[in-house]
């Protein structure tokens, strides 16, 4: 029985997302689609995408939806696409999830688990300032944190109802914290 790997990671910003969804794309051998990183790469090469996103991103505020959803359109339609994915970063609004979901039914990868990523506050705020990227100034990270609560924090609960998520302890050394998504993701992912 085969089994194709696809994760959405949710969490605020300092979960850990990005750090555990590259260790298990690399073990999985599953592409890490990070839609900040996509932006960030746009910004640094001055796309007319990275034109678009750069003052939503340095303002902490999401970038605008038809900009979004063009962009994992795309990206989940690429042929790497089809051995599985982590998702990390998107969907970050509930309006992202209603696109998301018939986007994977017309391309068949409707299998996916959502794992929330849980970490304390103090702890999130400390790891960003430590992490000093452009976006970790004092400023951006609490509207960050803001936006997360407002308007990311609702899909919990969407992808709750859907009988899709699991949540993970994020306030562990990374090994330990990897250790328990392989396991979850053994666990719990649907057979095709
Ligand atoms: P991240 O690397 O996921 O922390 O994202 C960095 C920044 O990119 C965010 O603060 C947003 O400005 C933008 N961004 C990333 N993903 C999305 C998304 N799905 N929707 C809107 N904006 C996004």
């Amino acid at each position: 029985m085969t089994k194709t790997t696809r994760l959405i990671f949710l969490g605020p910003p300092g979960a850990g997302k990005g750090t555990q969804a590259k260790i298990l794309a690399r073990s999985l051998q599953i592409p890490h689609i990070s839609t900040g990183e996509i932006l960030r790469d746009a910004i640094s090469q001055q796309s007319s995408l990275g034109q678009k996103a750069q003052e939503y991103v340095d303002r902490g505020e999401l970038v605008p939806d038809e900009l979004m959803l063009d962009l994992i359109r795309k990206r989940l339609s690429q042929p790497d696409a089809r051995n599985g994915w982590i998702l990390d970063g998107f969907p970050r609004n509930v309006e992202q999830a209603s696109f998301l979901e018939p986007l994977l039914k017309e391309l068949d990868q409707t299998n996916f688990l959502v794992i929330n990523l849980e970490v304390p506050d103090s702890v999130l705020i400390a790891r960003l300032l430590a992490r000093g990227r452009k976006d970790d100034t004092e400023a951006t990270i609490s509207r960050r944190l803001e936006v997360y609560r407002e308007q990311t924090a609702p899909l919990i609960e969407h992808y709750q109802s859907l009988g899709k998520l699991h949540s993970a302890n994020g306030d562990l050394e990374p090994e330990e914290v990897t250790q328990a998504l392989k396991q979850l993701v053994e666990k719990s992912l649907p057979s095709e």
